[in-house]
């Protein structure tokens, strides 16, 4: 996906994505029988389909703020294989205008290692930061789910995307709610893990969403299209029914961090039927 660059009040909006990757799709859609999601995307003979890891980079006129970092370059041959991995994101950020060194703020909706591989490369073998200059933001909840190297999800958490980052104090973690800079906050919506931000973008009165993993495209609107990664499928859909009641009637651009073709978009509600406004 190429760049899409909006204006949101005084800041300016880029999505930048790290490039398309292959997942299962029965991962991406969980109880929803094939049948139904393969209307939307069409899977291929091994029964994947093509996903994006959507970056959100956001000119605040004072700050430049980089949010999600996708997979990153530091997977083993076997998981890069796996995954088909692209590593884009700084090509893709180059393609904005913003090199590494302008990045003074990178936040982590949560640490799963496809929103936050940018965050470190190997030199020499060592995990040292890509944003040399940045202070970096995750949830603090996270980190600490992400220690405990639970059966069900320790292949999603790599210690490397953050623990060099913390030890150093260039990364803070924080609890529930907070403002990182004037006009960008976060705040947990719970169901795809514990702790999950969503990371709020607003000026001059509008309000953009990135809502992460809890709607990760647009082919999961309808509240009960959960993942099969969601560690408690029932509170994401209460997290999404909450979602919608604010963004639909305040009109929130609401950002998609997995969606191949459609970084972010307005939605409505019609009927109960919730879907993408035609602009
Ligand atoms: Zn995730």
């Amino acid at each position: 996906m190429t760049n899409h660059t909006i204006t949101l009040g005084d800041f300016e909006l880029t999505a930048i994505s790290d490039g398309i990757y292959v997942a299962d799709g029965g991962a991406f859609f969980g109880v929803v029988p094939k049948v139904l999601w393969e209307r939307k995307v069409k899977a291929d003979a091994l029964n994947r389909i093509g996903v994006s890891c959507n970056s959100v980079l956001v000119r605040t006129g004072k700050q430049t703020v980089l949010i999600e970092t996708g997979i990153g370059n530091k997977l083993t041959e076997k998981q890069k294989k796996i995954w088909e991995s692209q590593e884009k994101l700084l090509e893709n950020l180059h393609a904005a205008g913003a090199a590494p060194e302008d990045i003074d703020i990178v936040i982590n909706s949560h640490l799963h290692f496809d929103h936050c591989g940018w965050n470190t490369v190997y030199k020499n073998g060592v995990a040292v930061p890509t944003f040399p200059k940045a202070k970096y933001y995750a949830p603090e909840g996270e980190w600490k789910h992400g220690s405990l190297q639970l059966e069900r999800d320790r292949v999603s958490y790599i210690s490397d995307n953050y623990d060099p980052l913390i030890r150093s104090g260039q990364m803070q973690l924080l609890g529930g709610q907070a403002e990182i800079v004037p006009g960008i906050s976060v705040m947990v919506y719970p169901g795809h893990t514990r702790n999950m931000w969503a990371v709020f973008i607003r000026s001059g009165g509008k309000t953009a969403c990135y809502i992460s993993d809890l709607i990760p495209t647009t082919w999961h609107l309808d509240v009960t299209w959960v993942m099969a990664y969601d560690l408690f499928p029932l509170e994401c859909i209460e997290s999404r029914k909450l979602y919608y009641l604010q963004a639909i009637p305040e009109q929130w651009l609401t950002i998609f961090t997995h969606d191949p073709h459609t970084p972010w978009a307005h939605l409505e509600n019609v009927n109960g039927k919730i879907s993408l406004k035609k602009e």
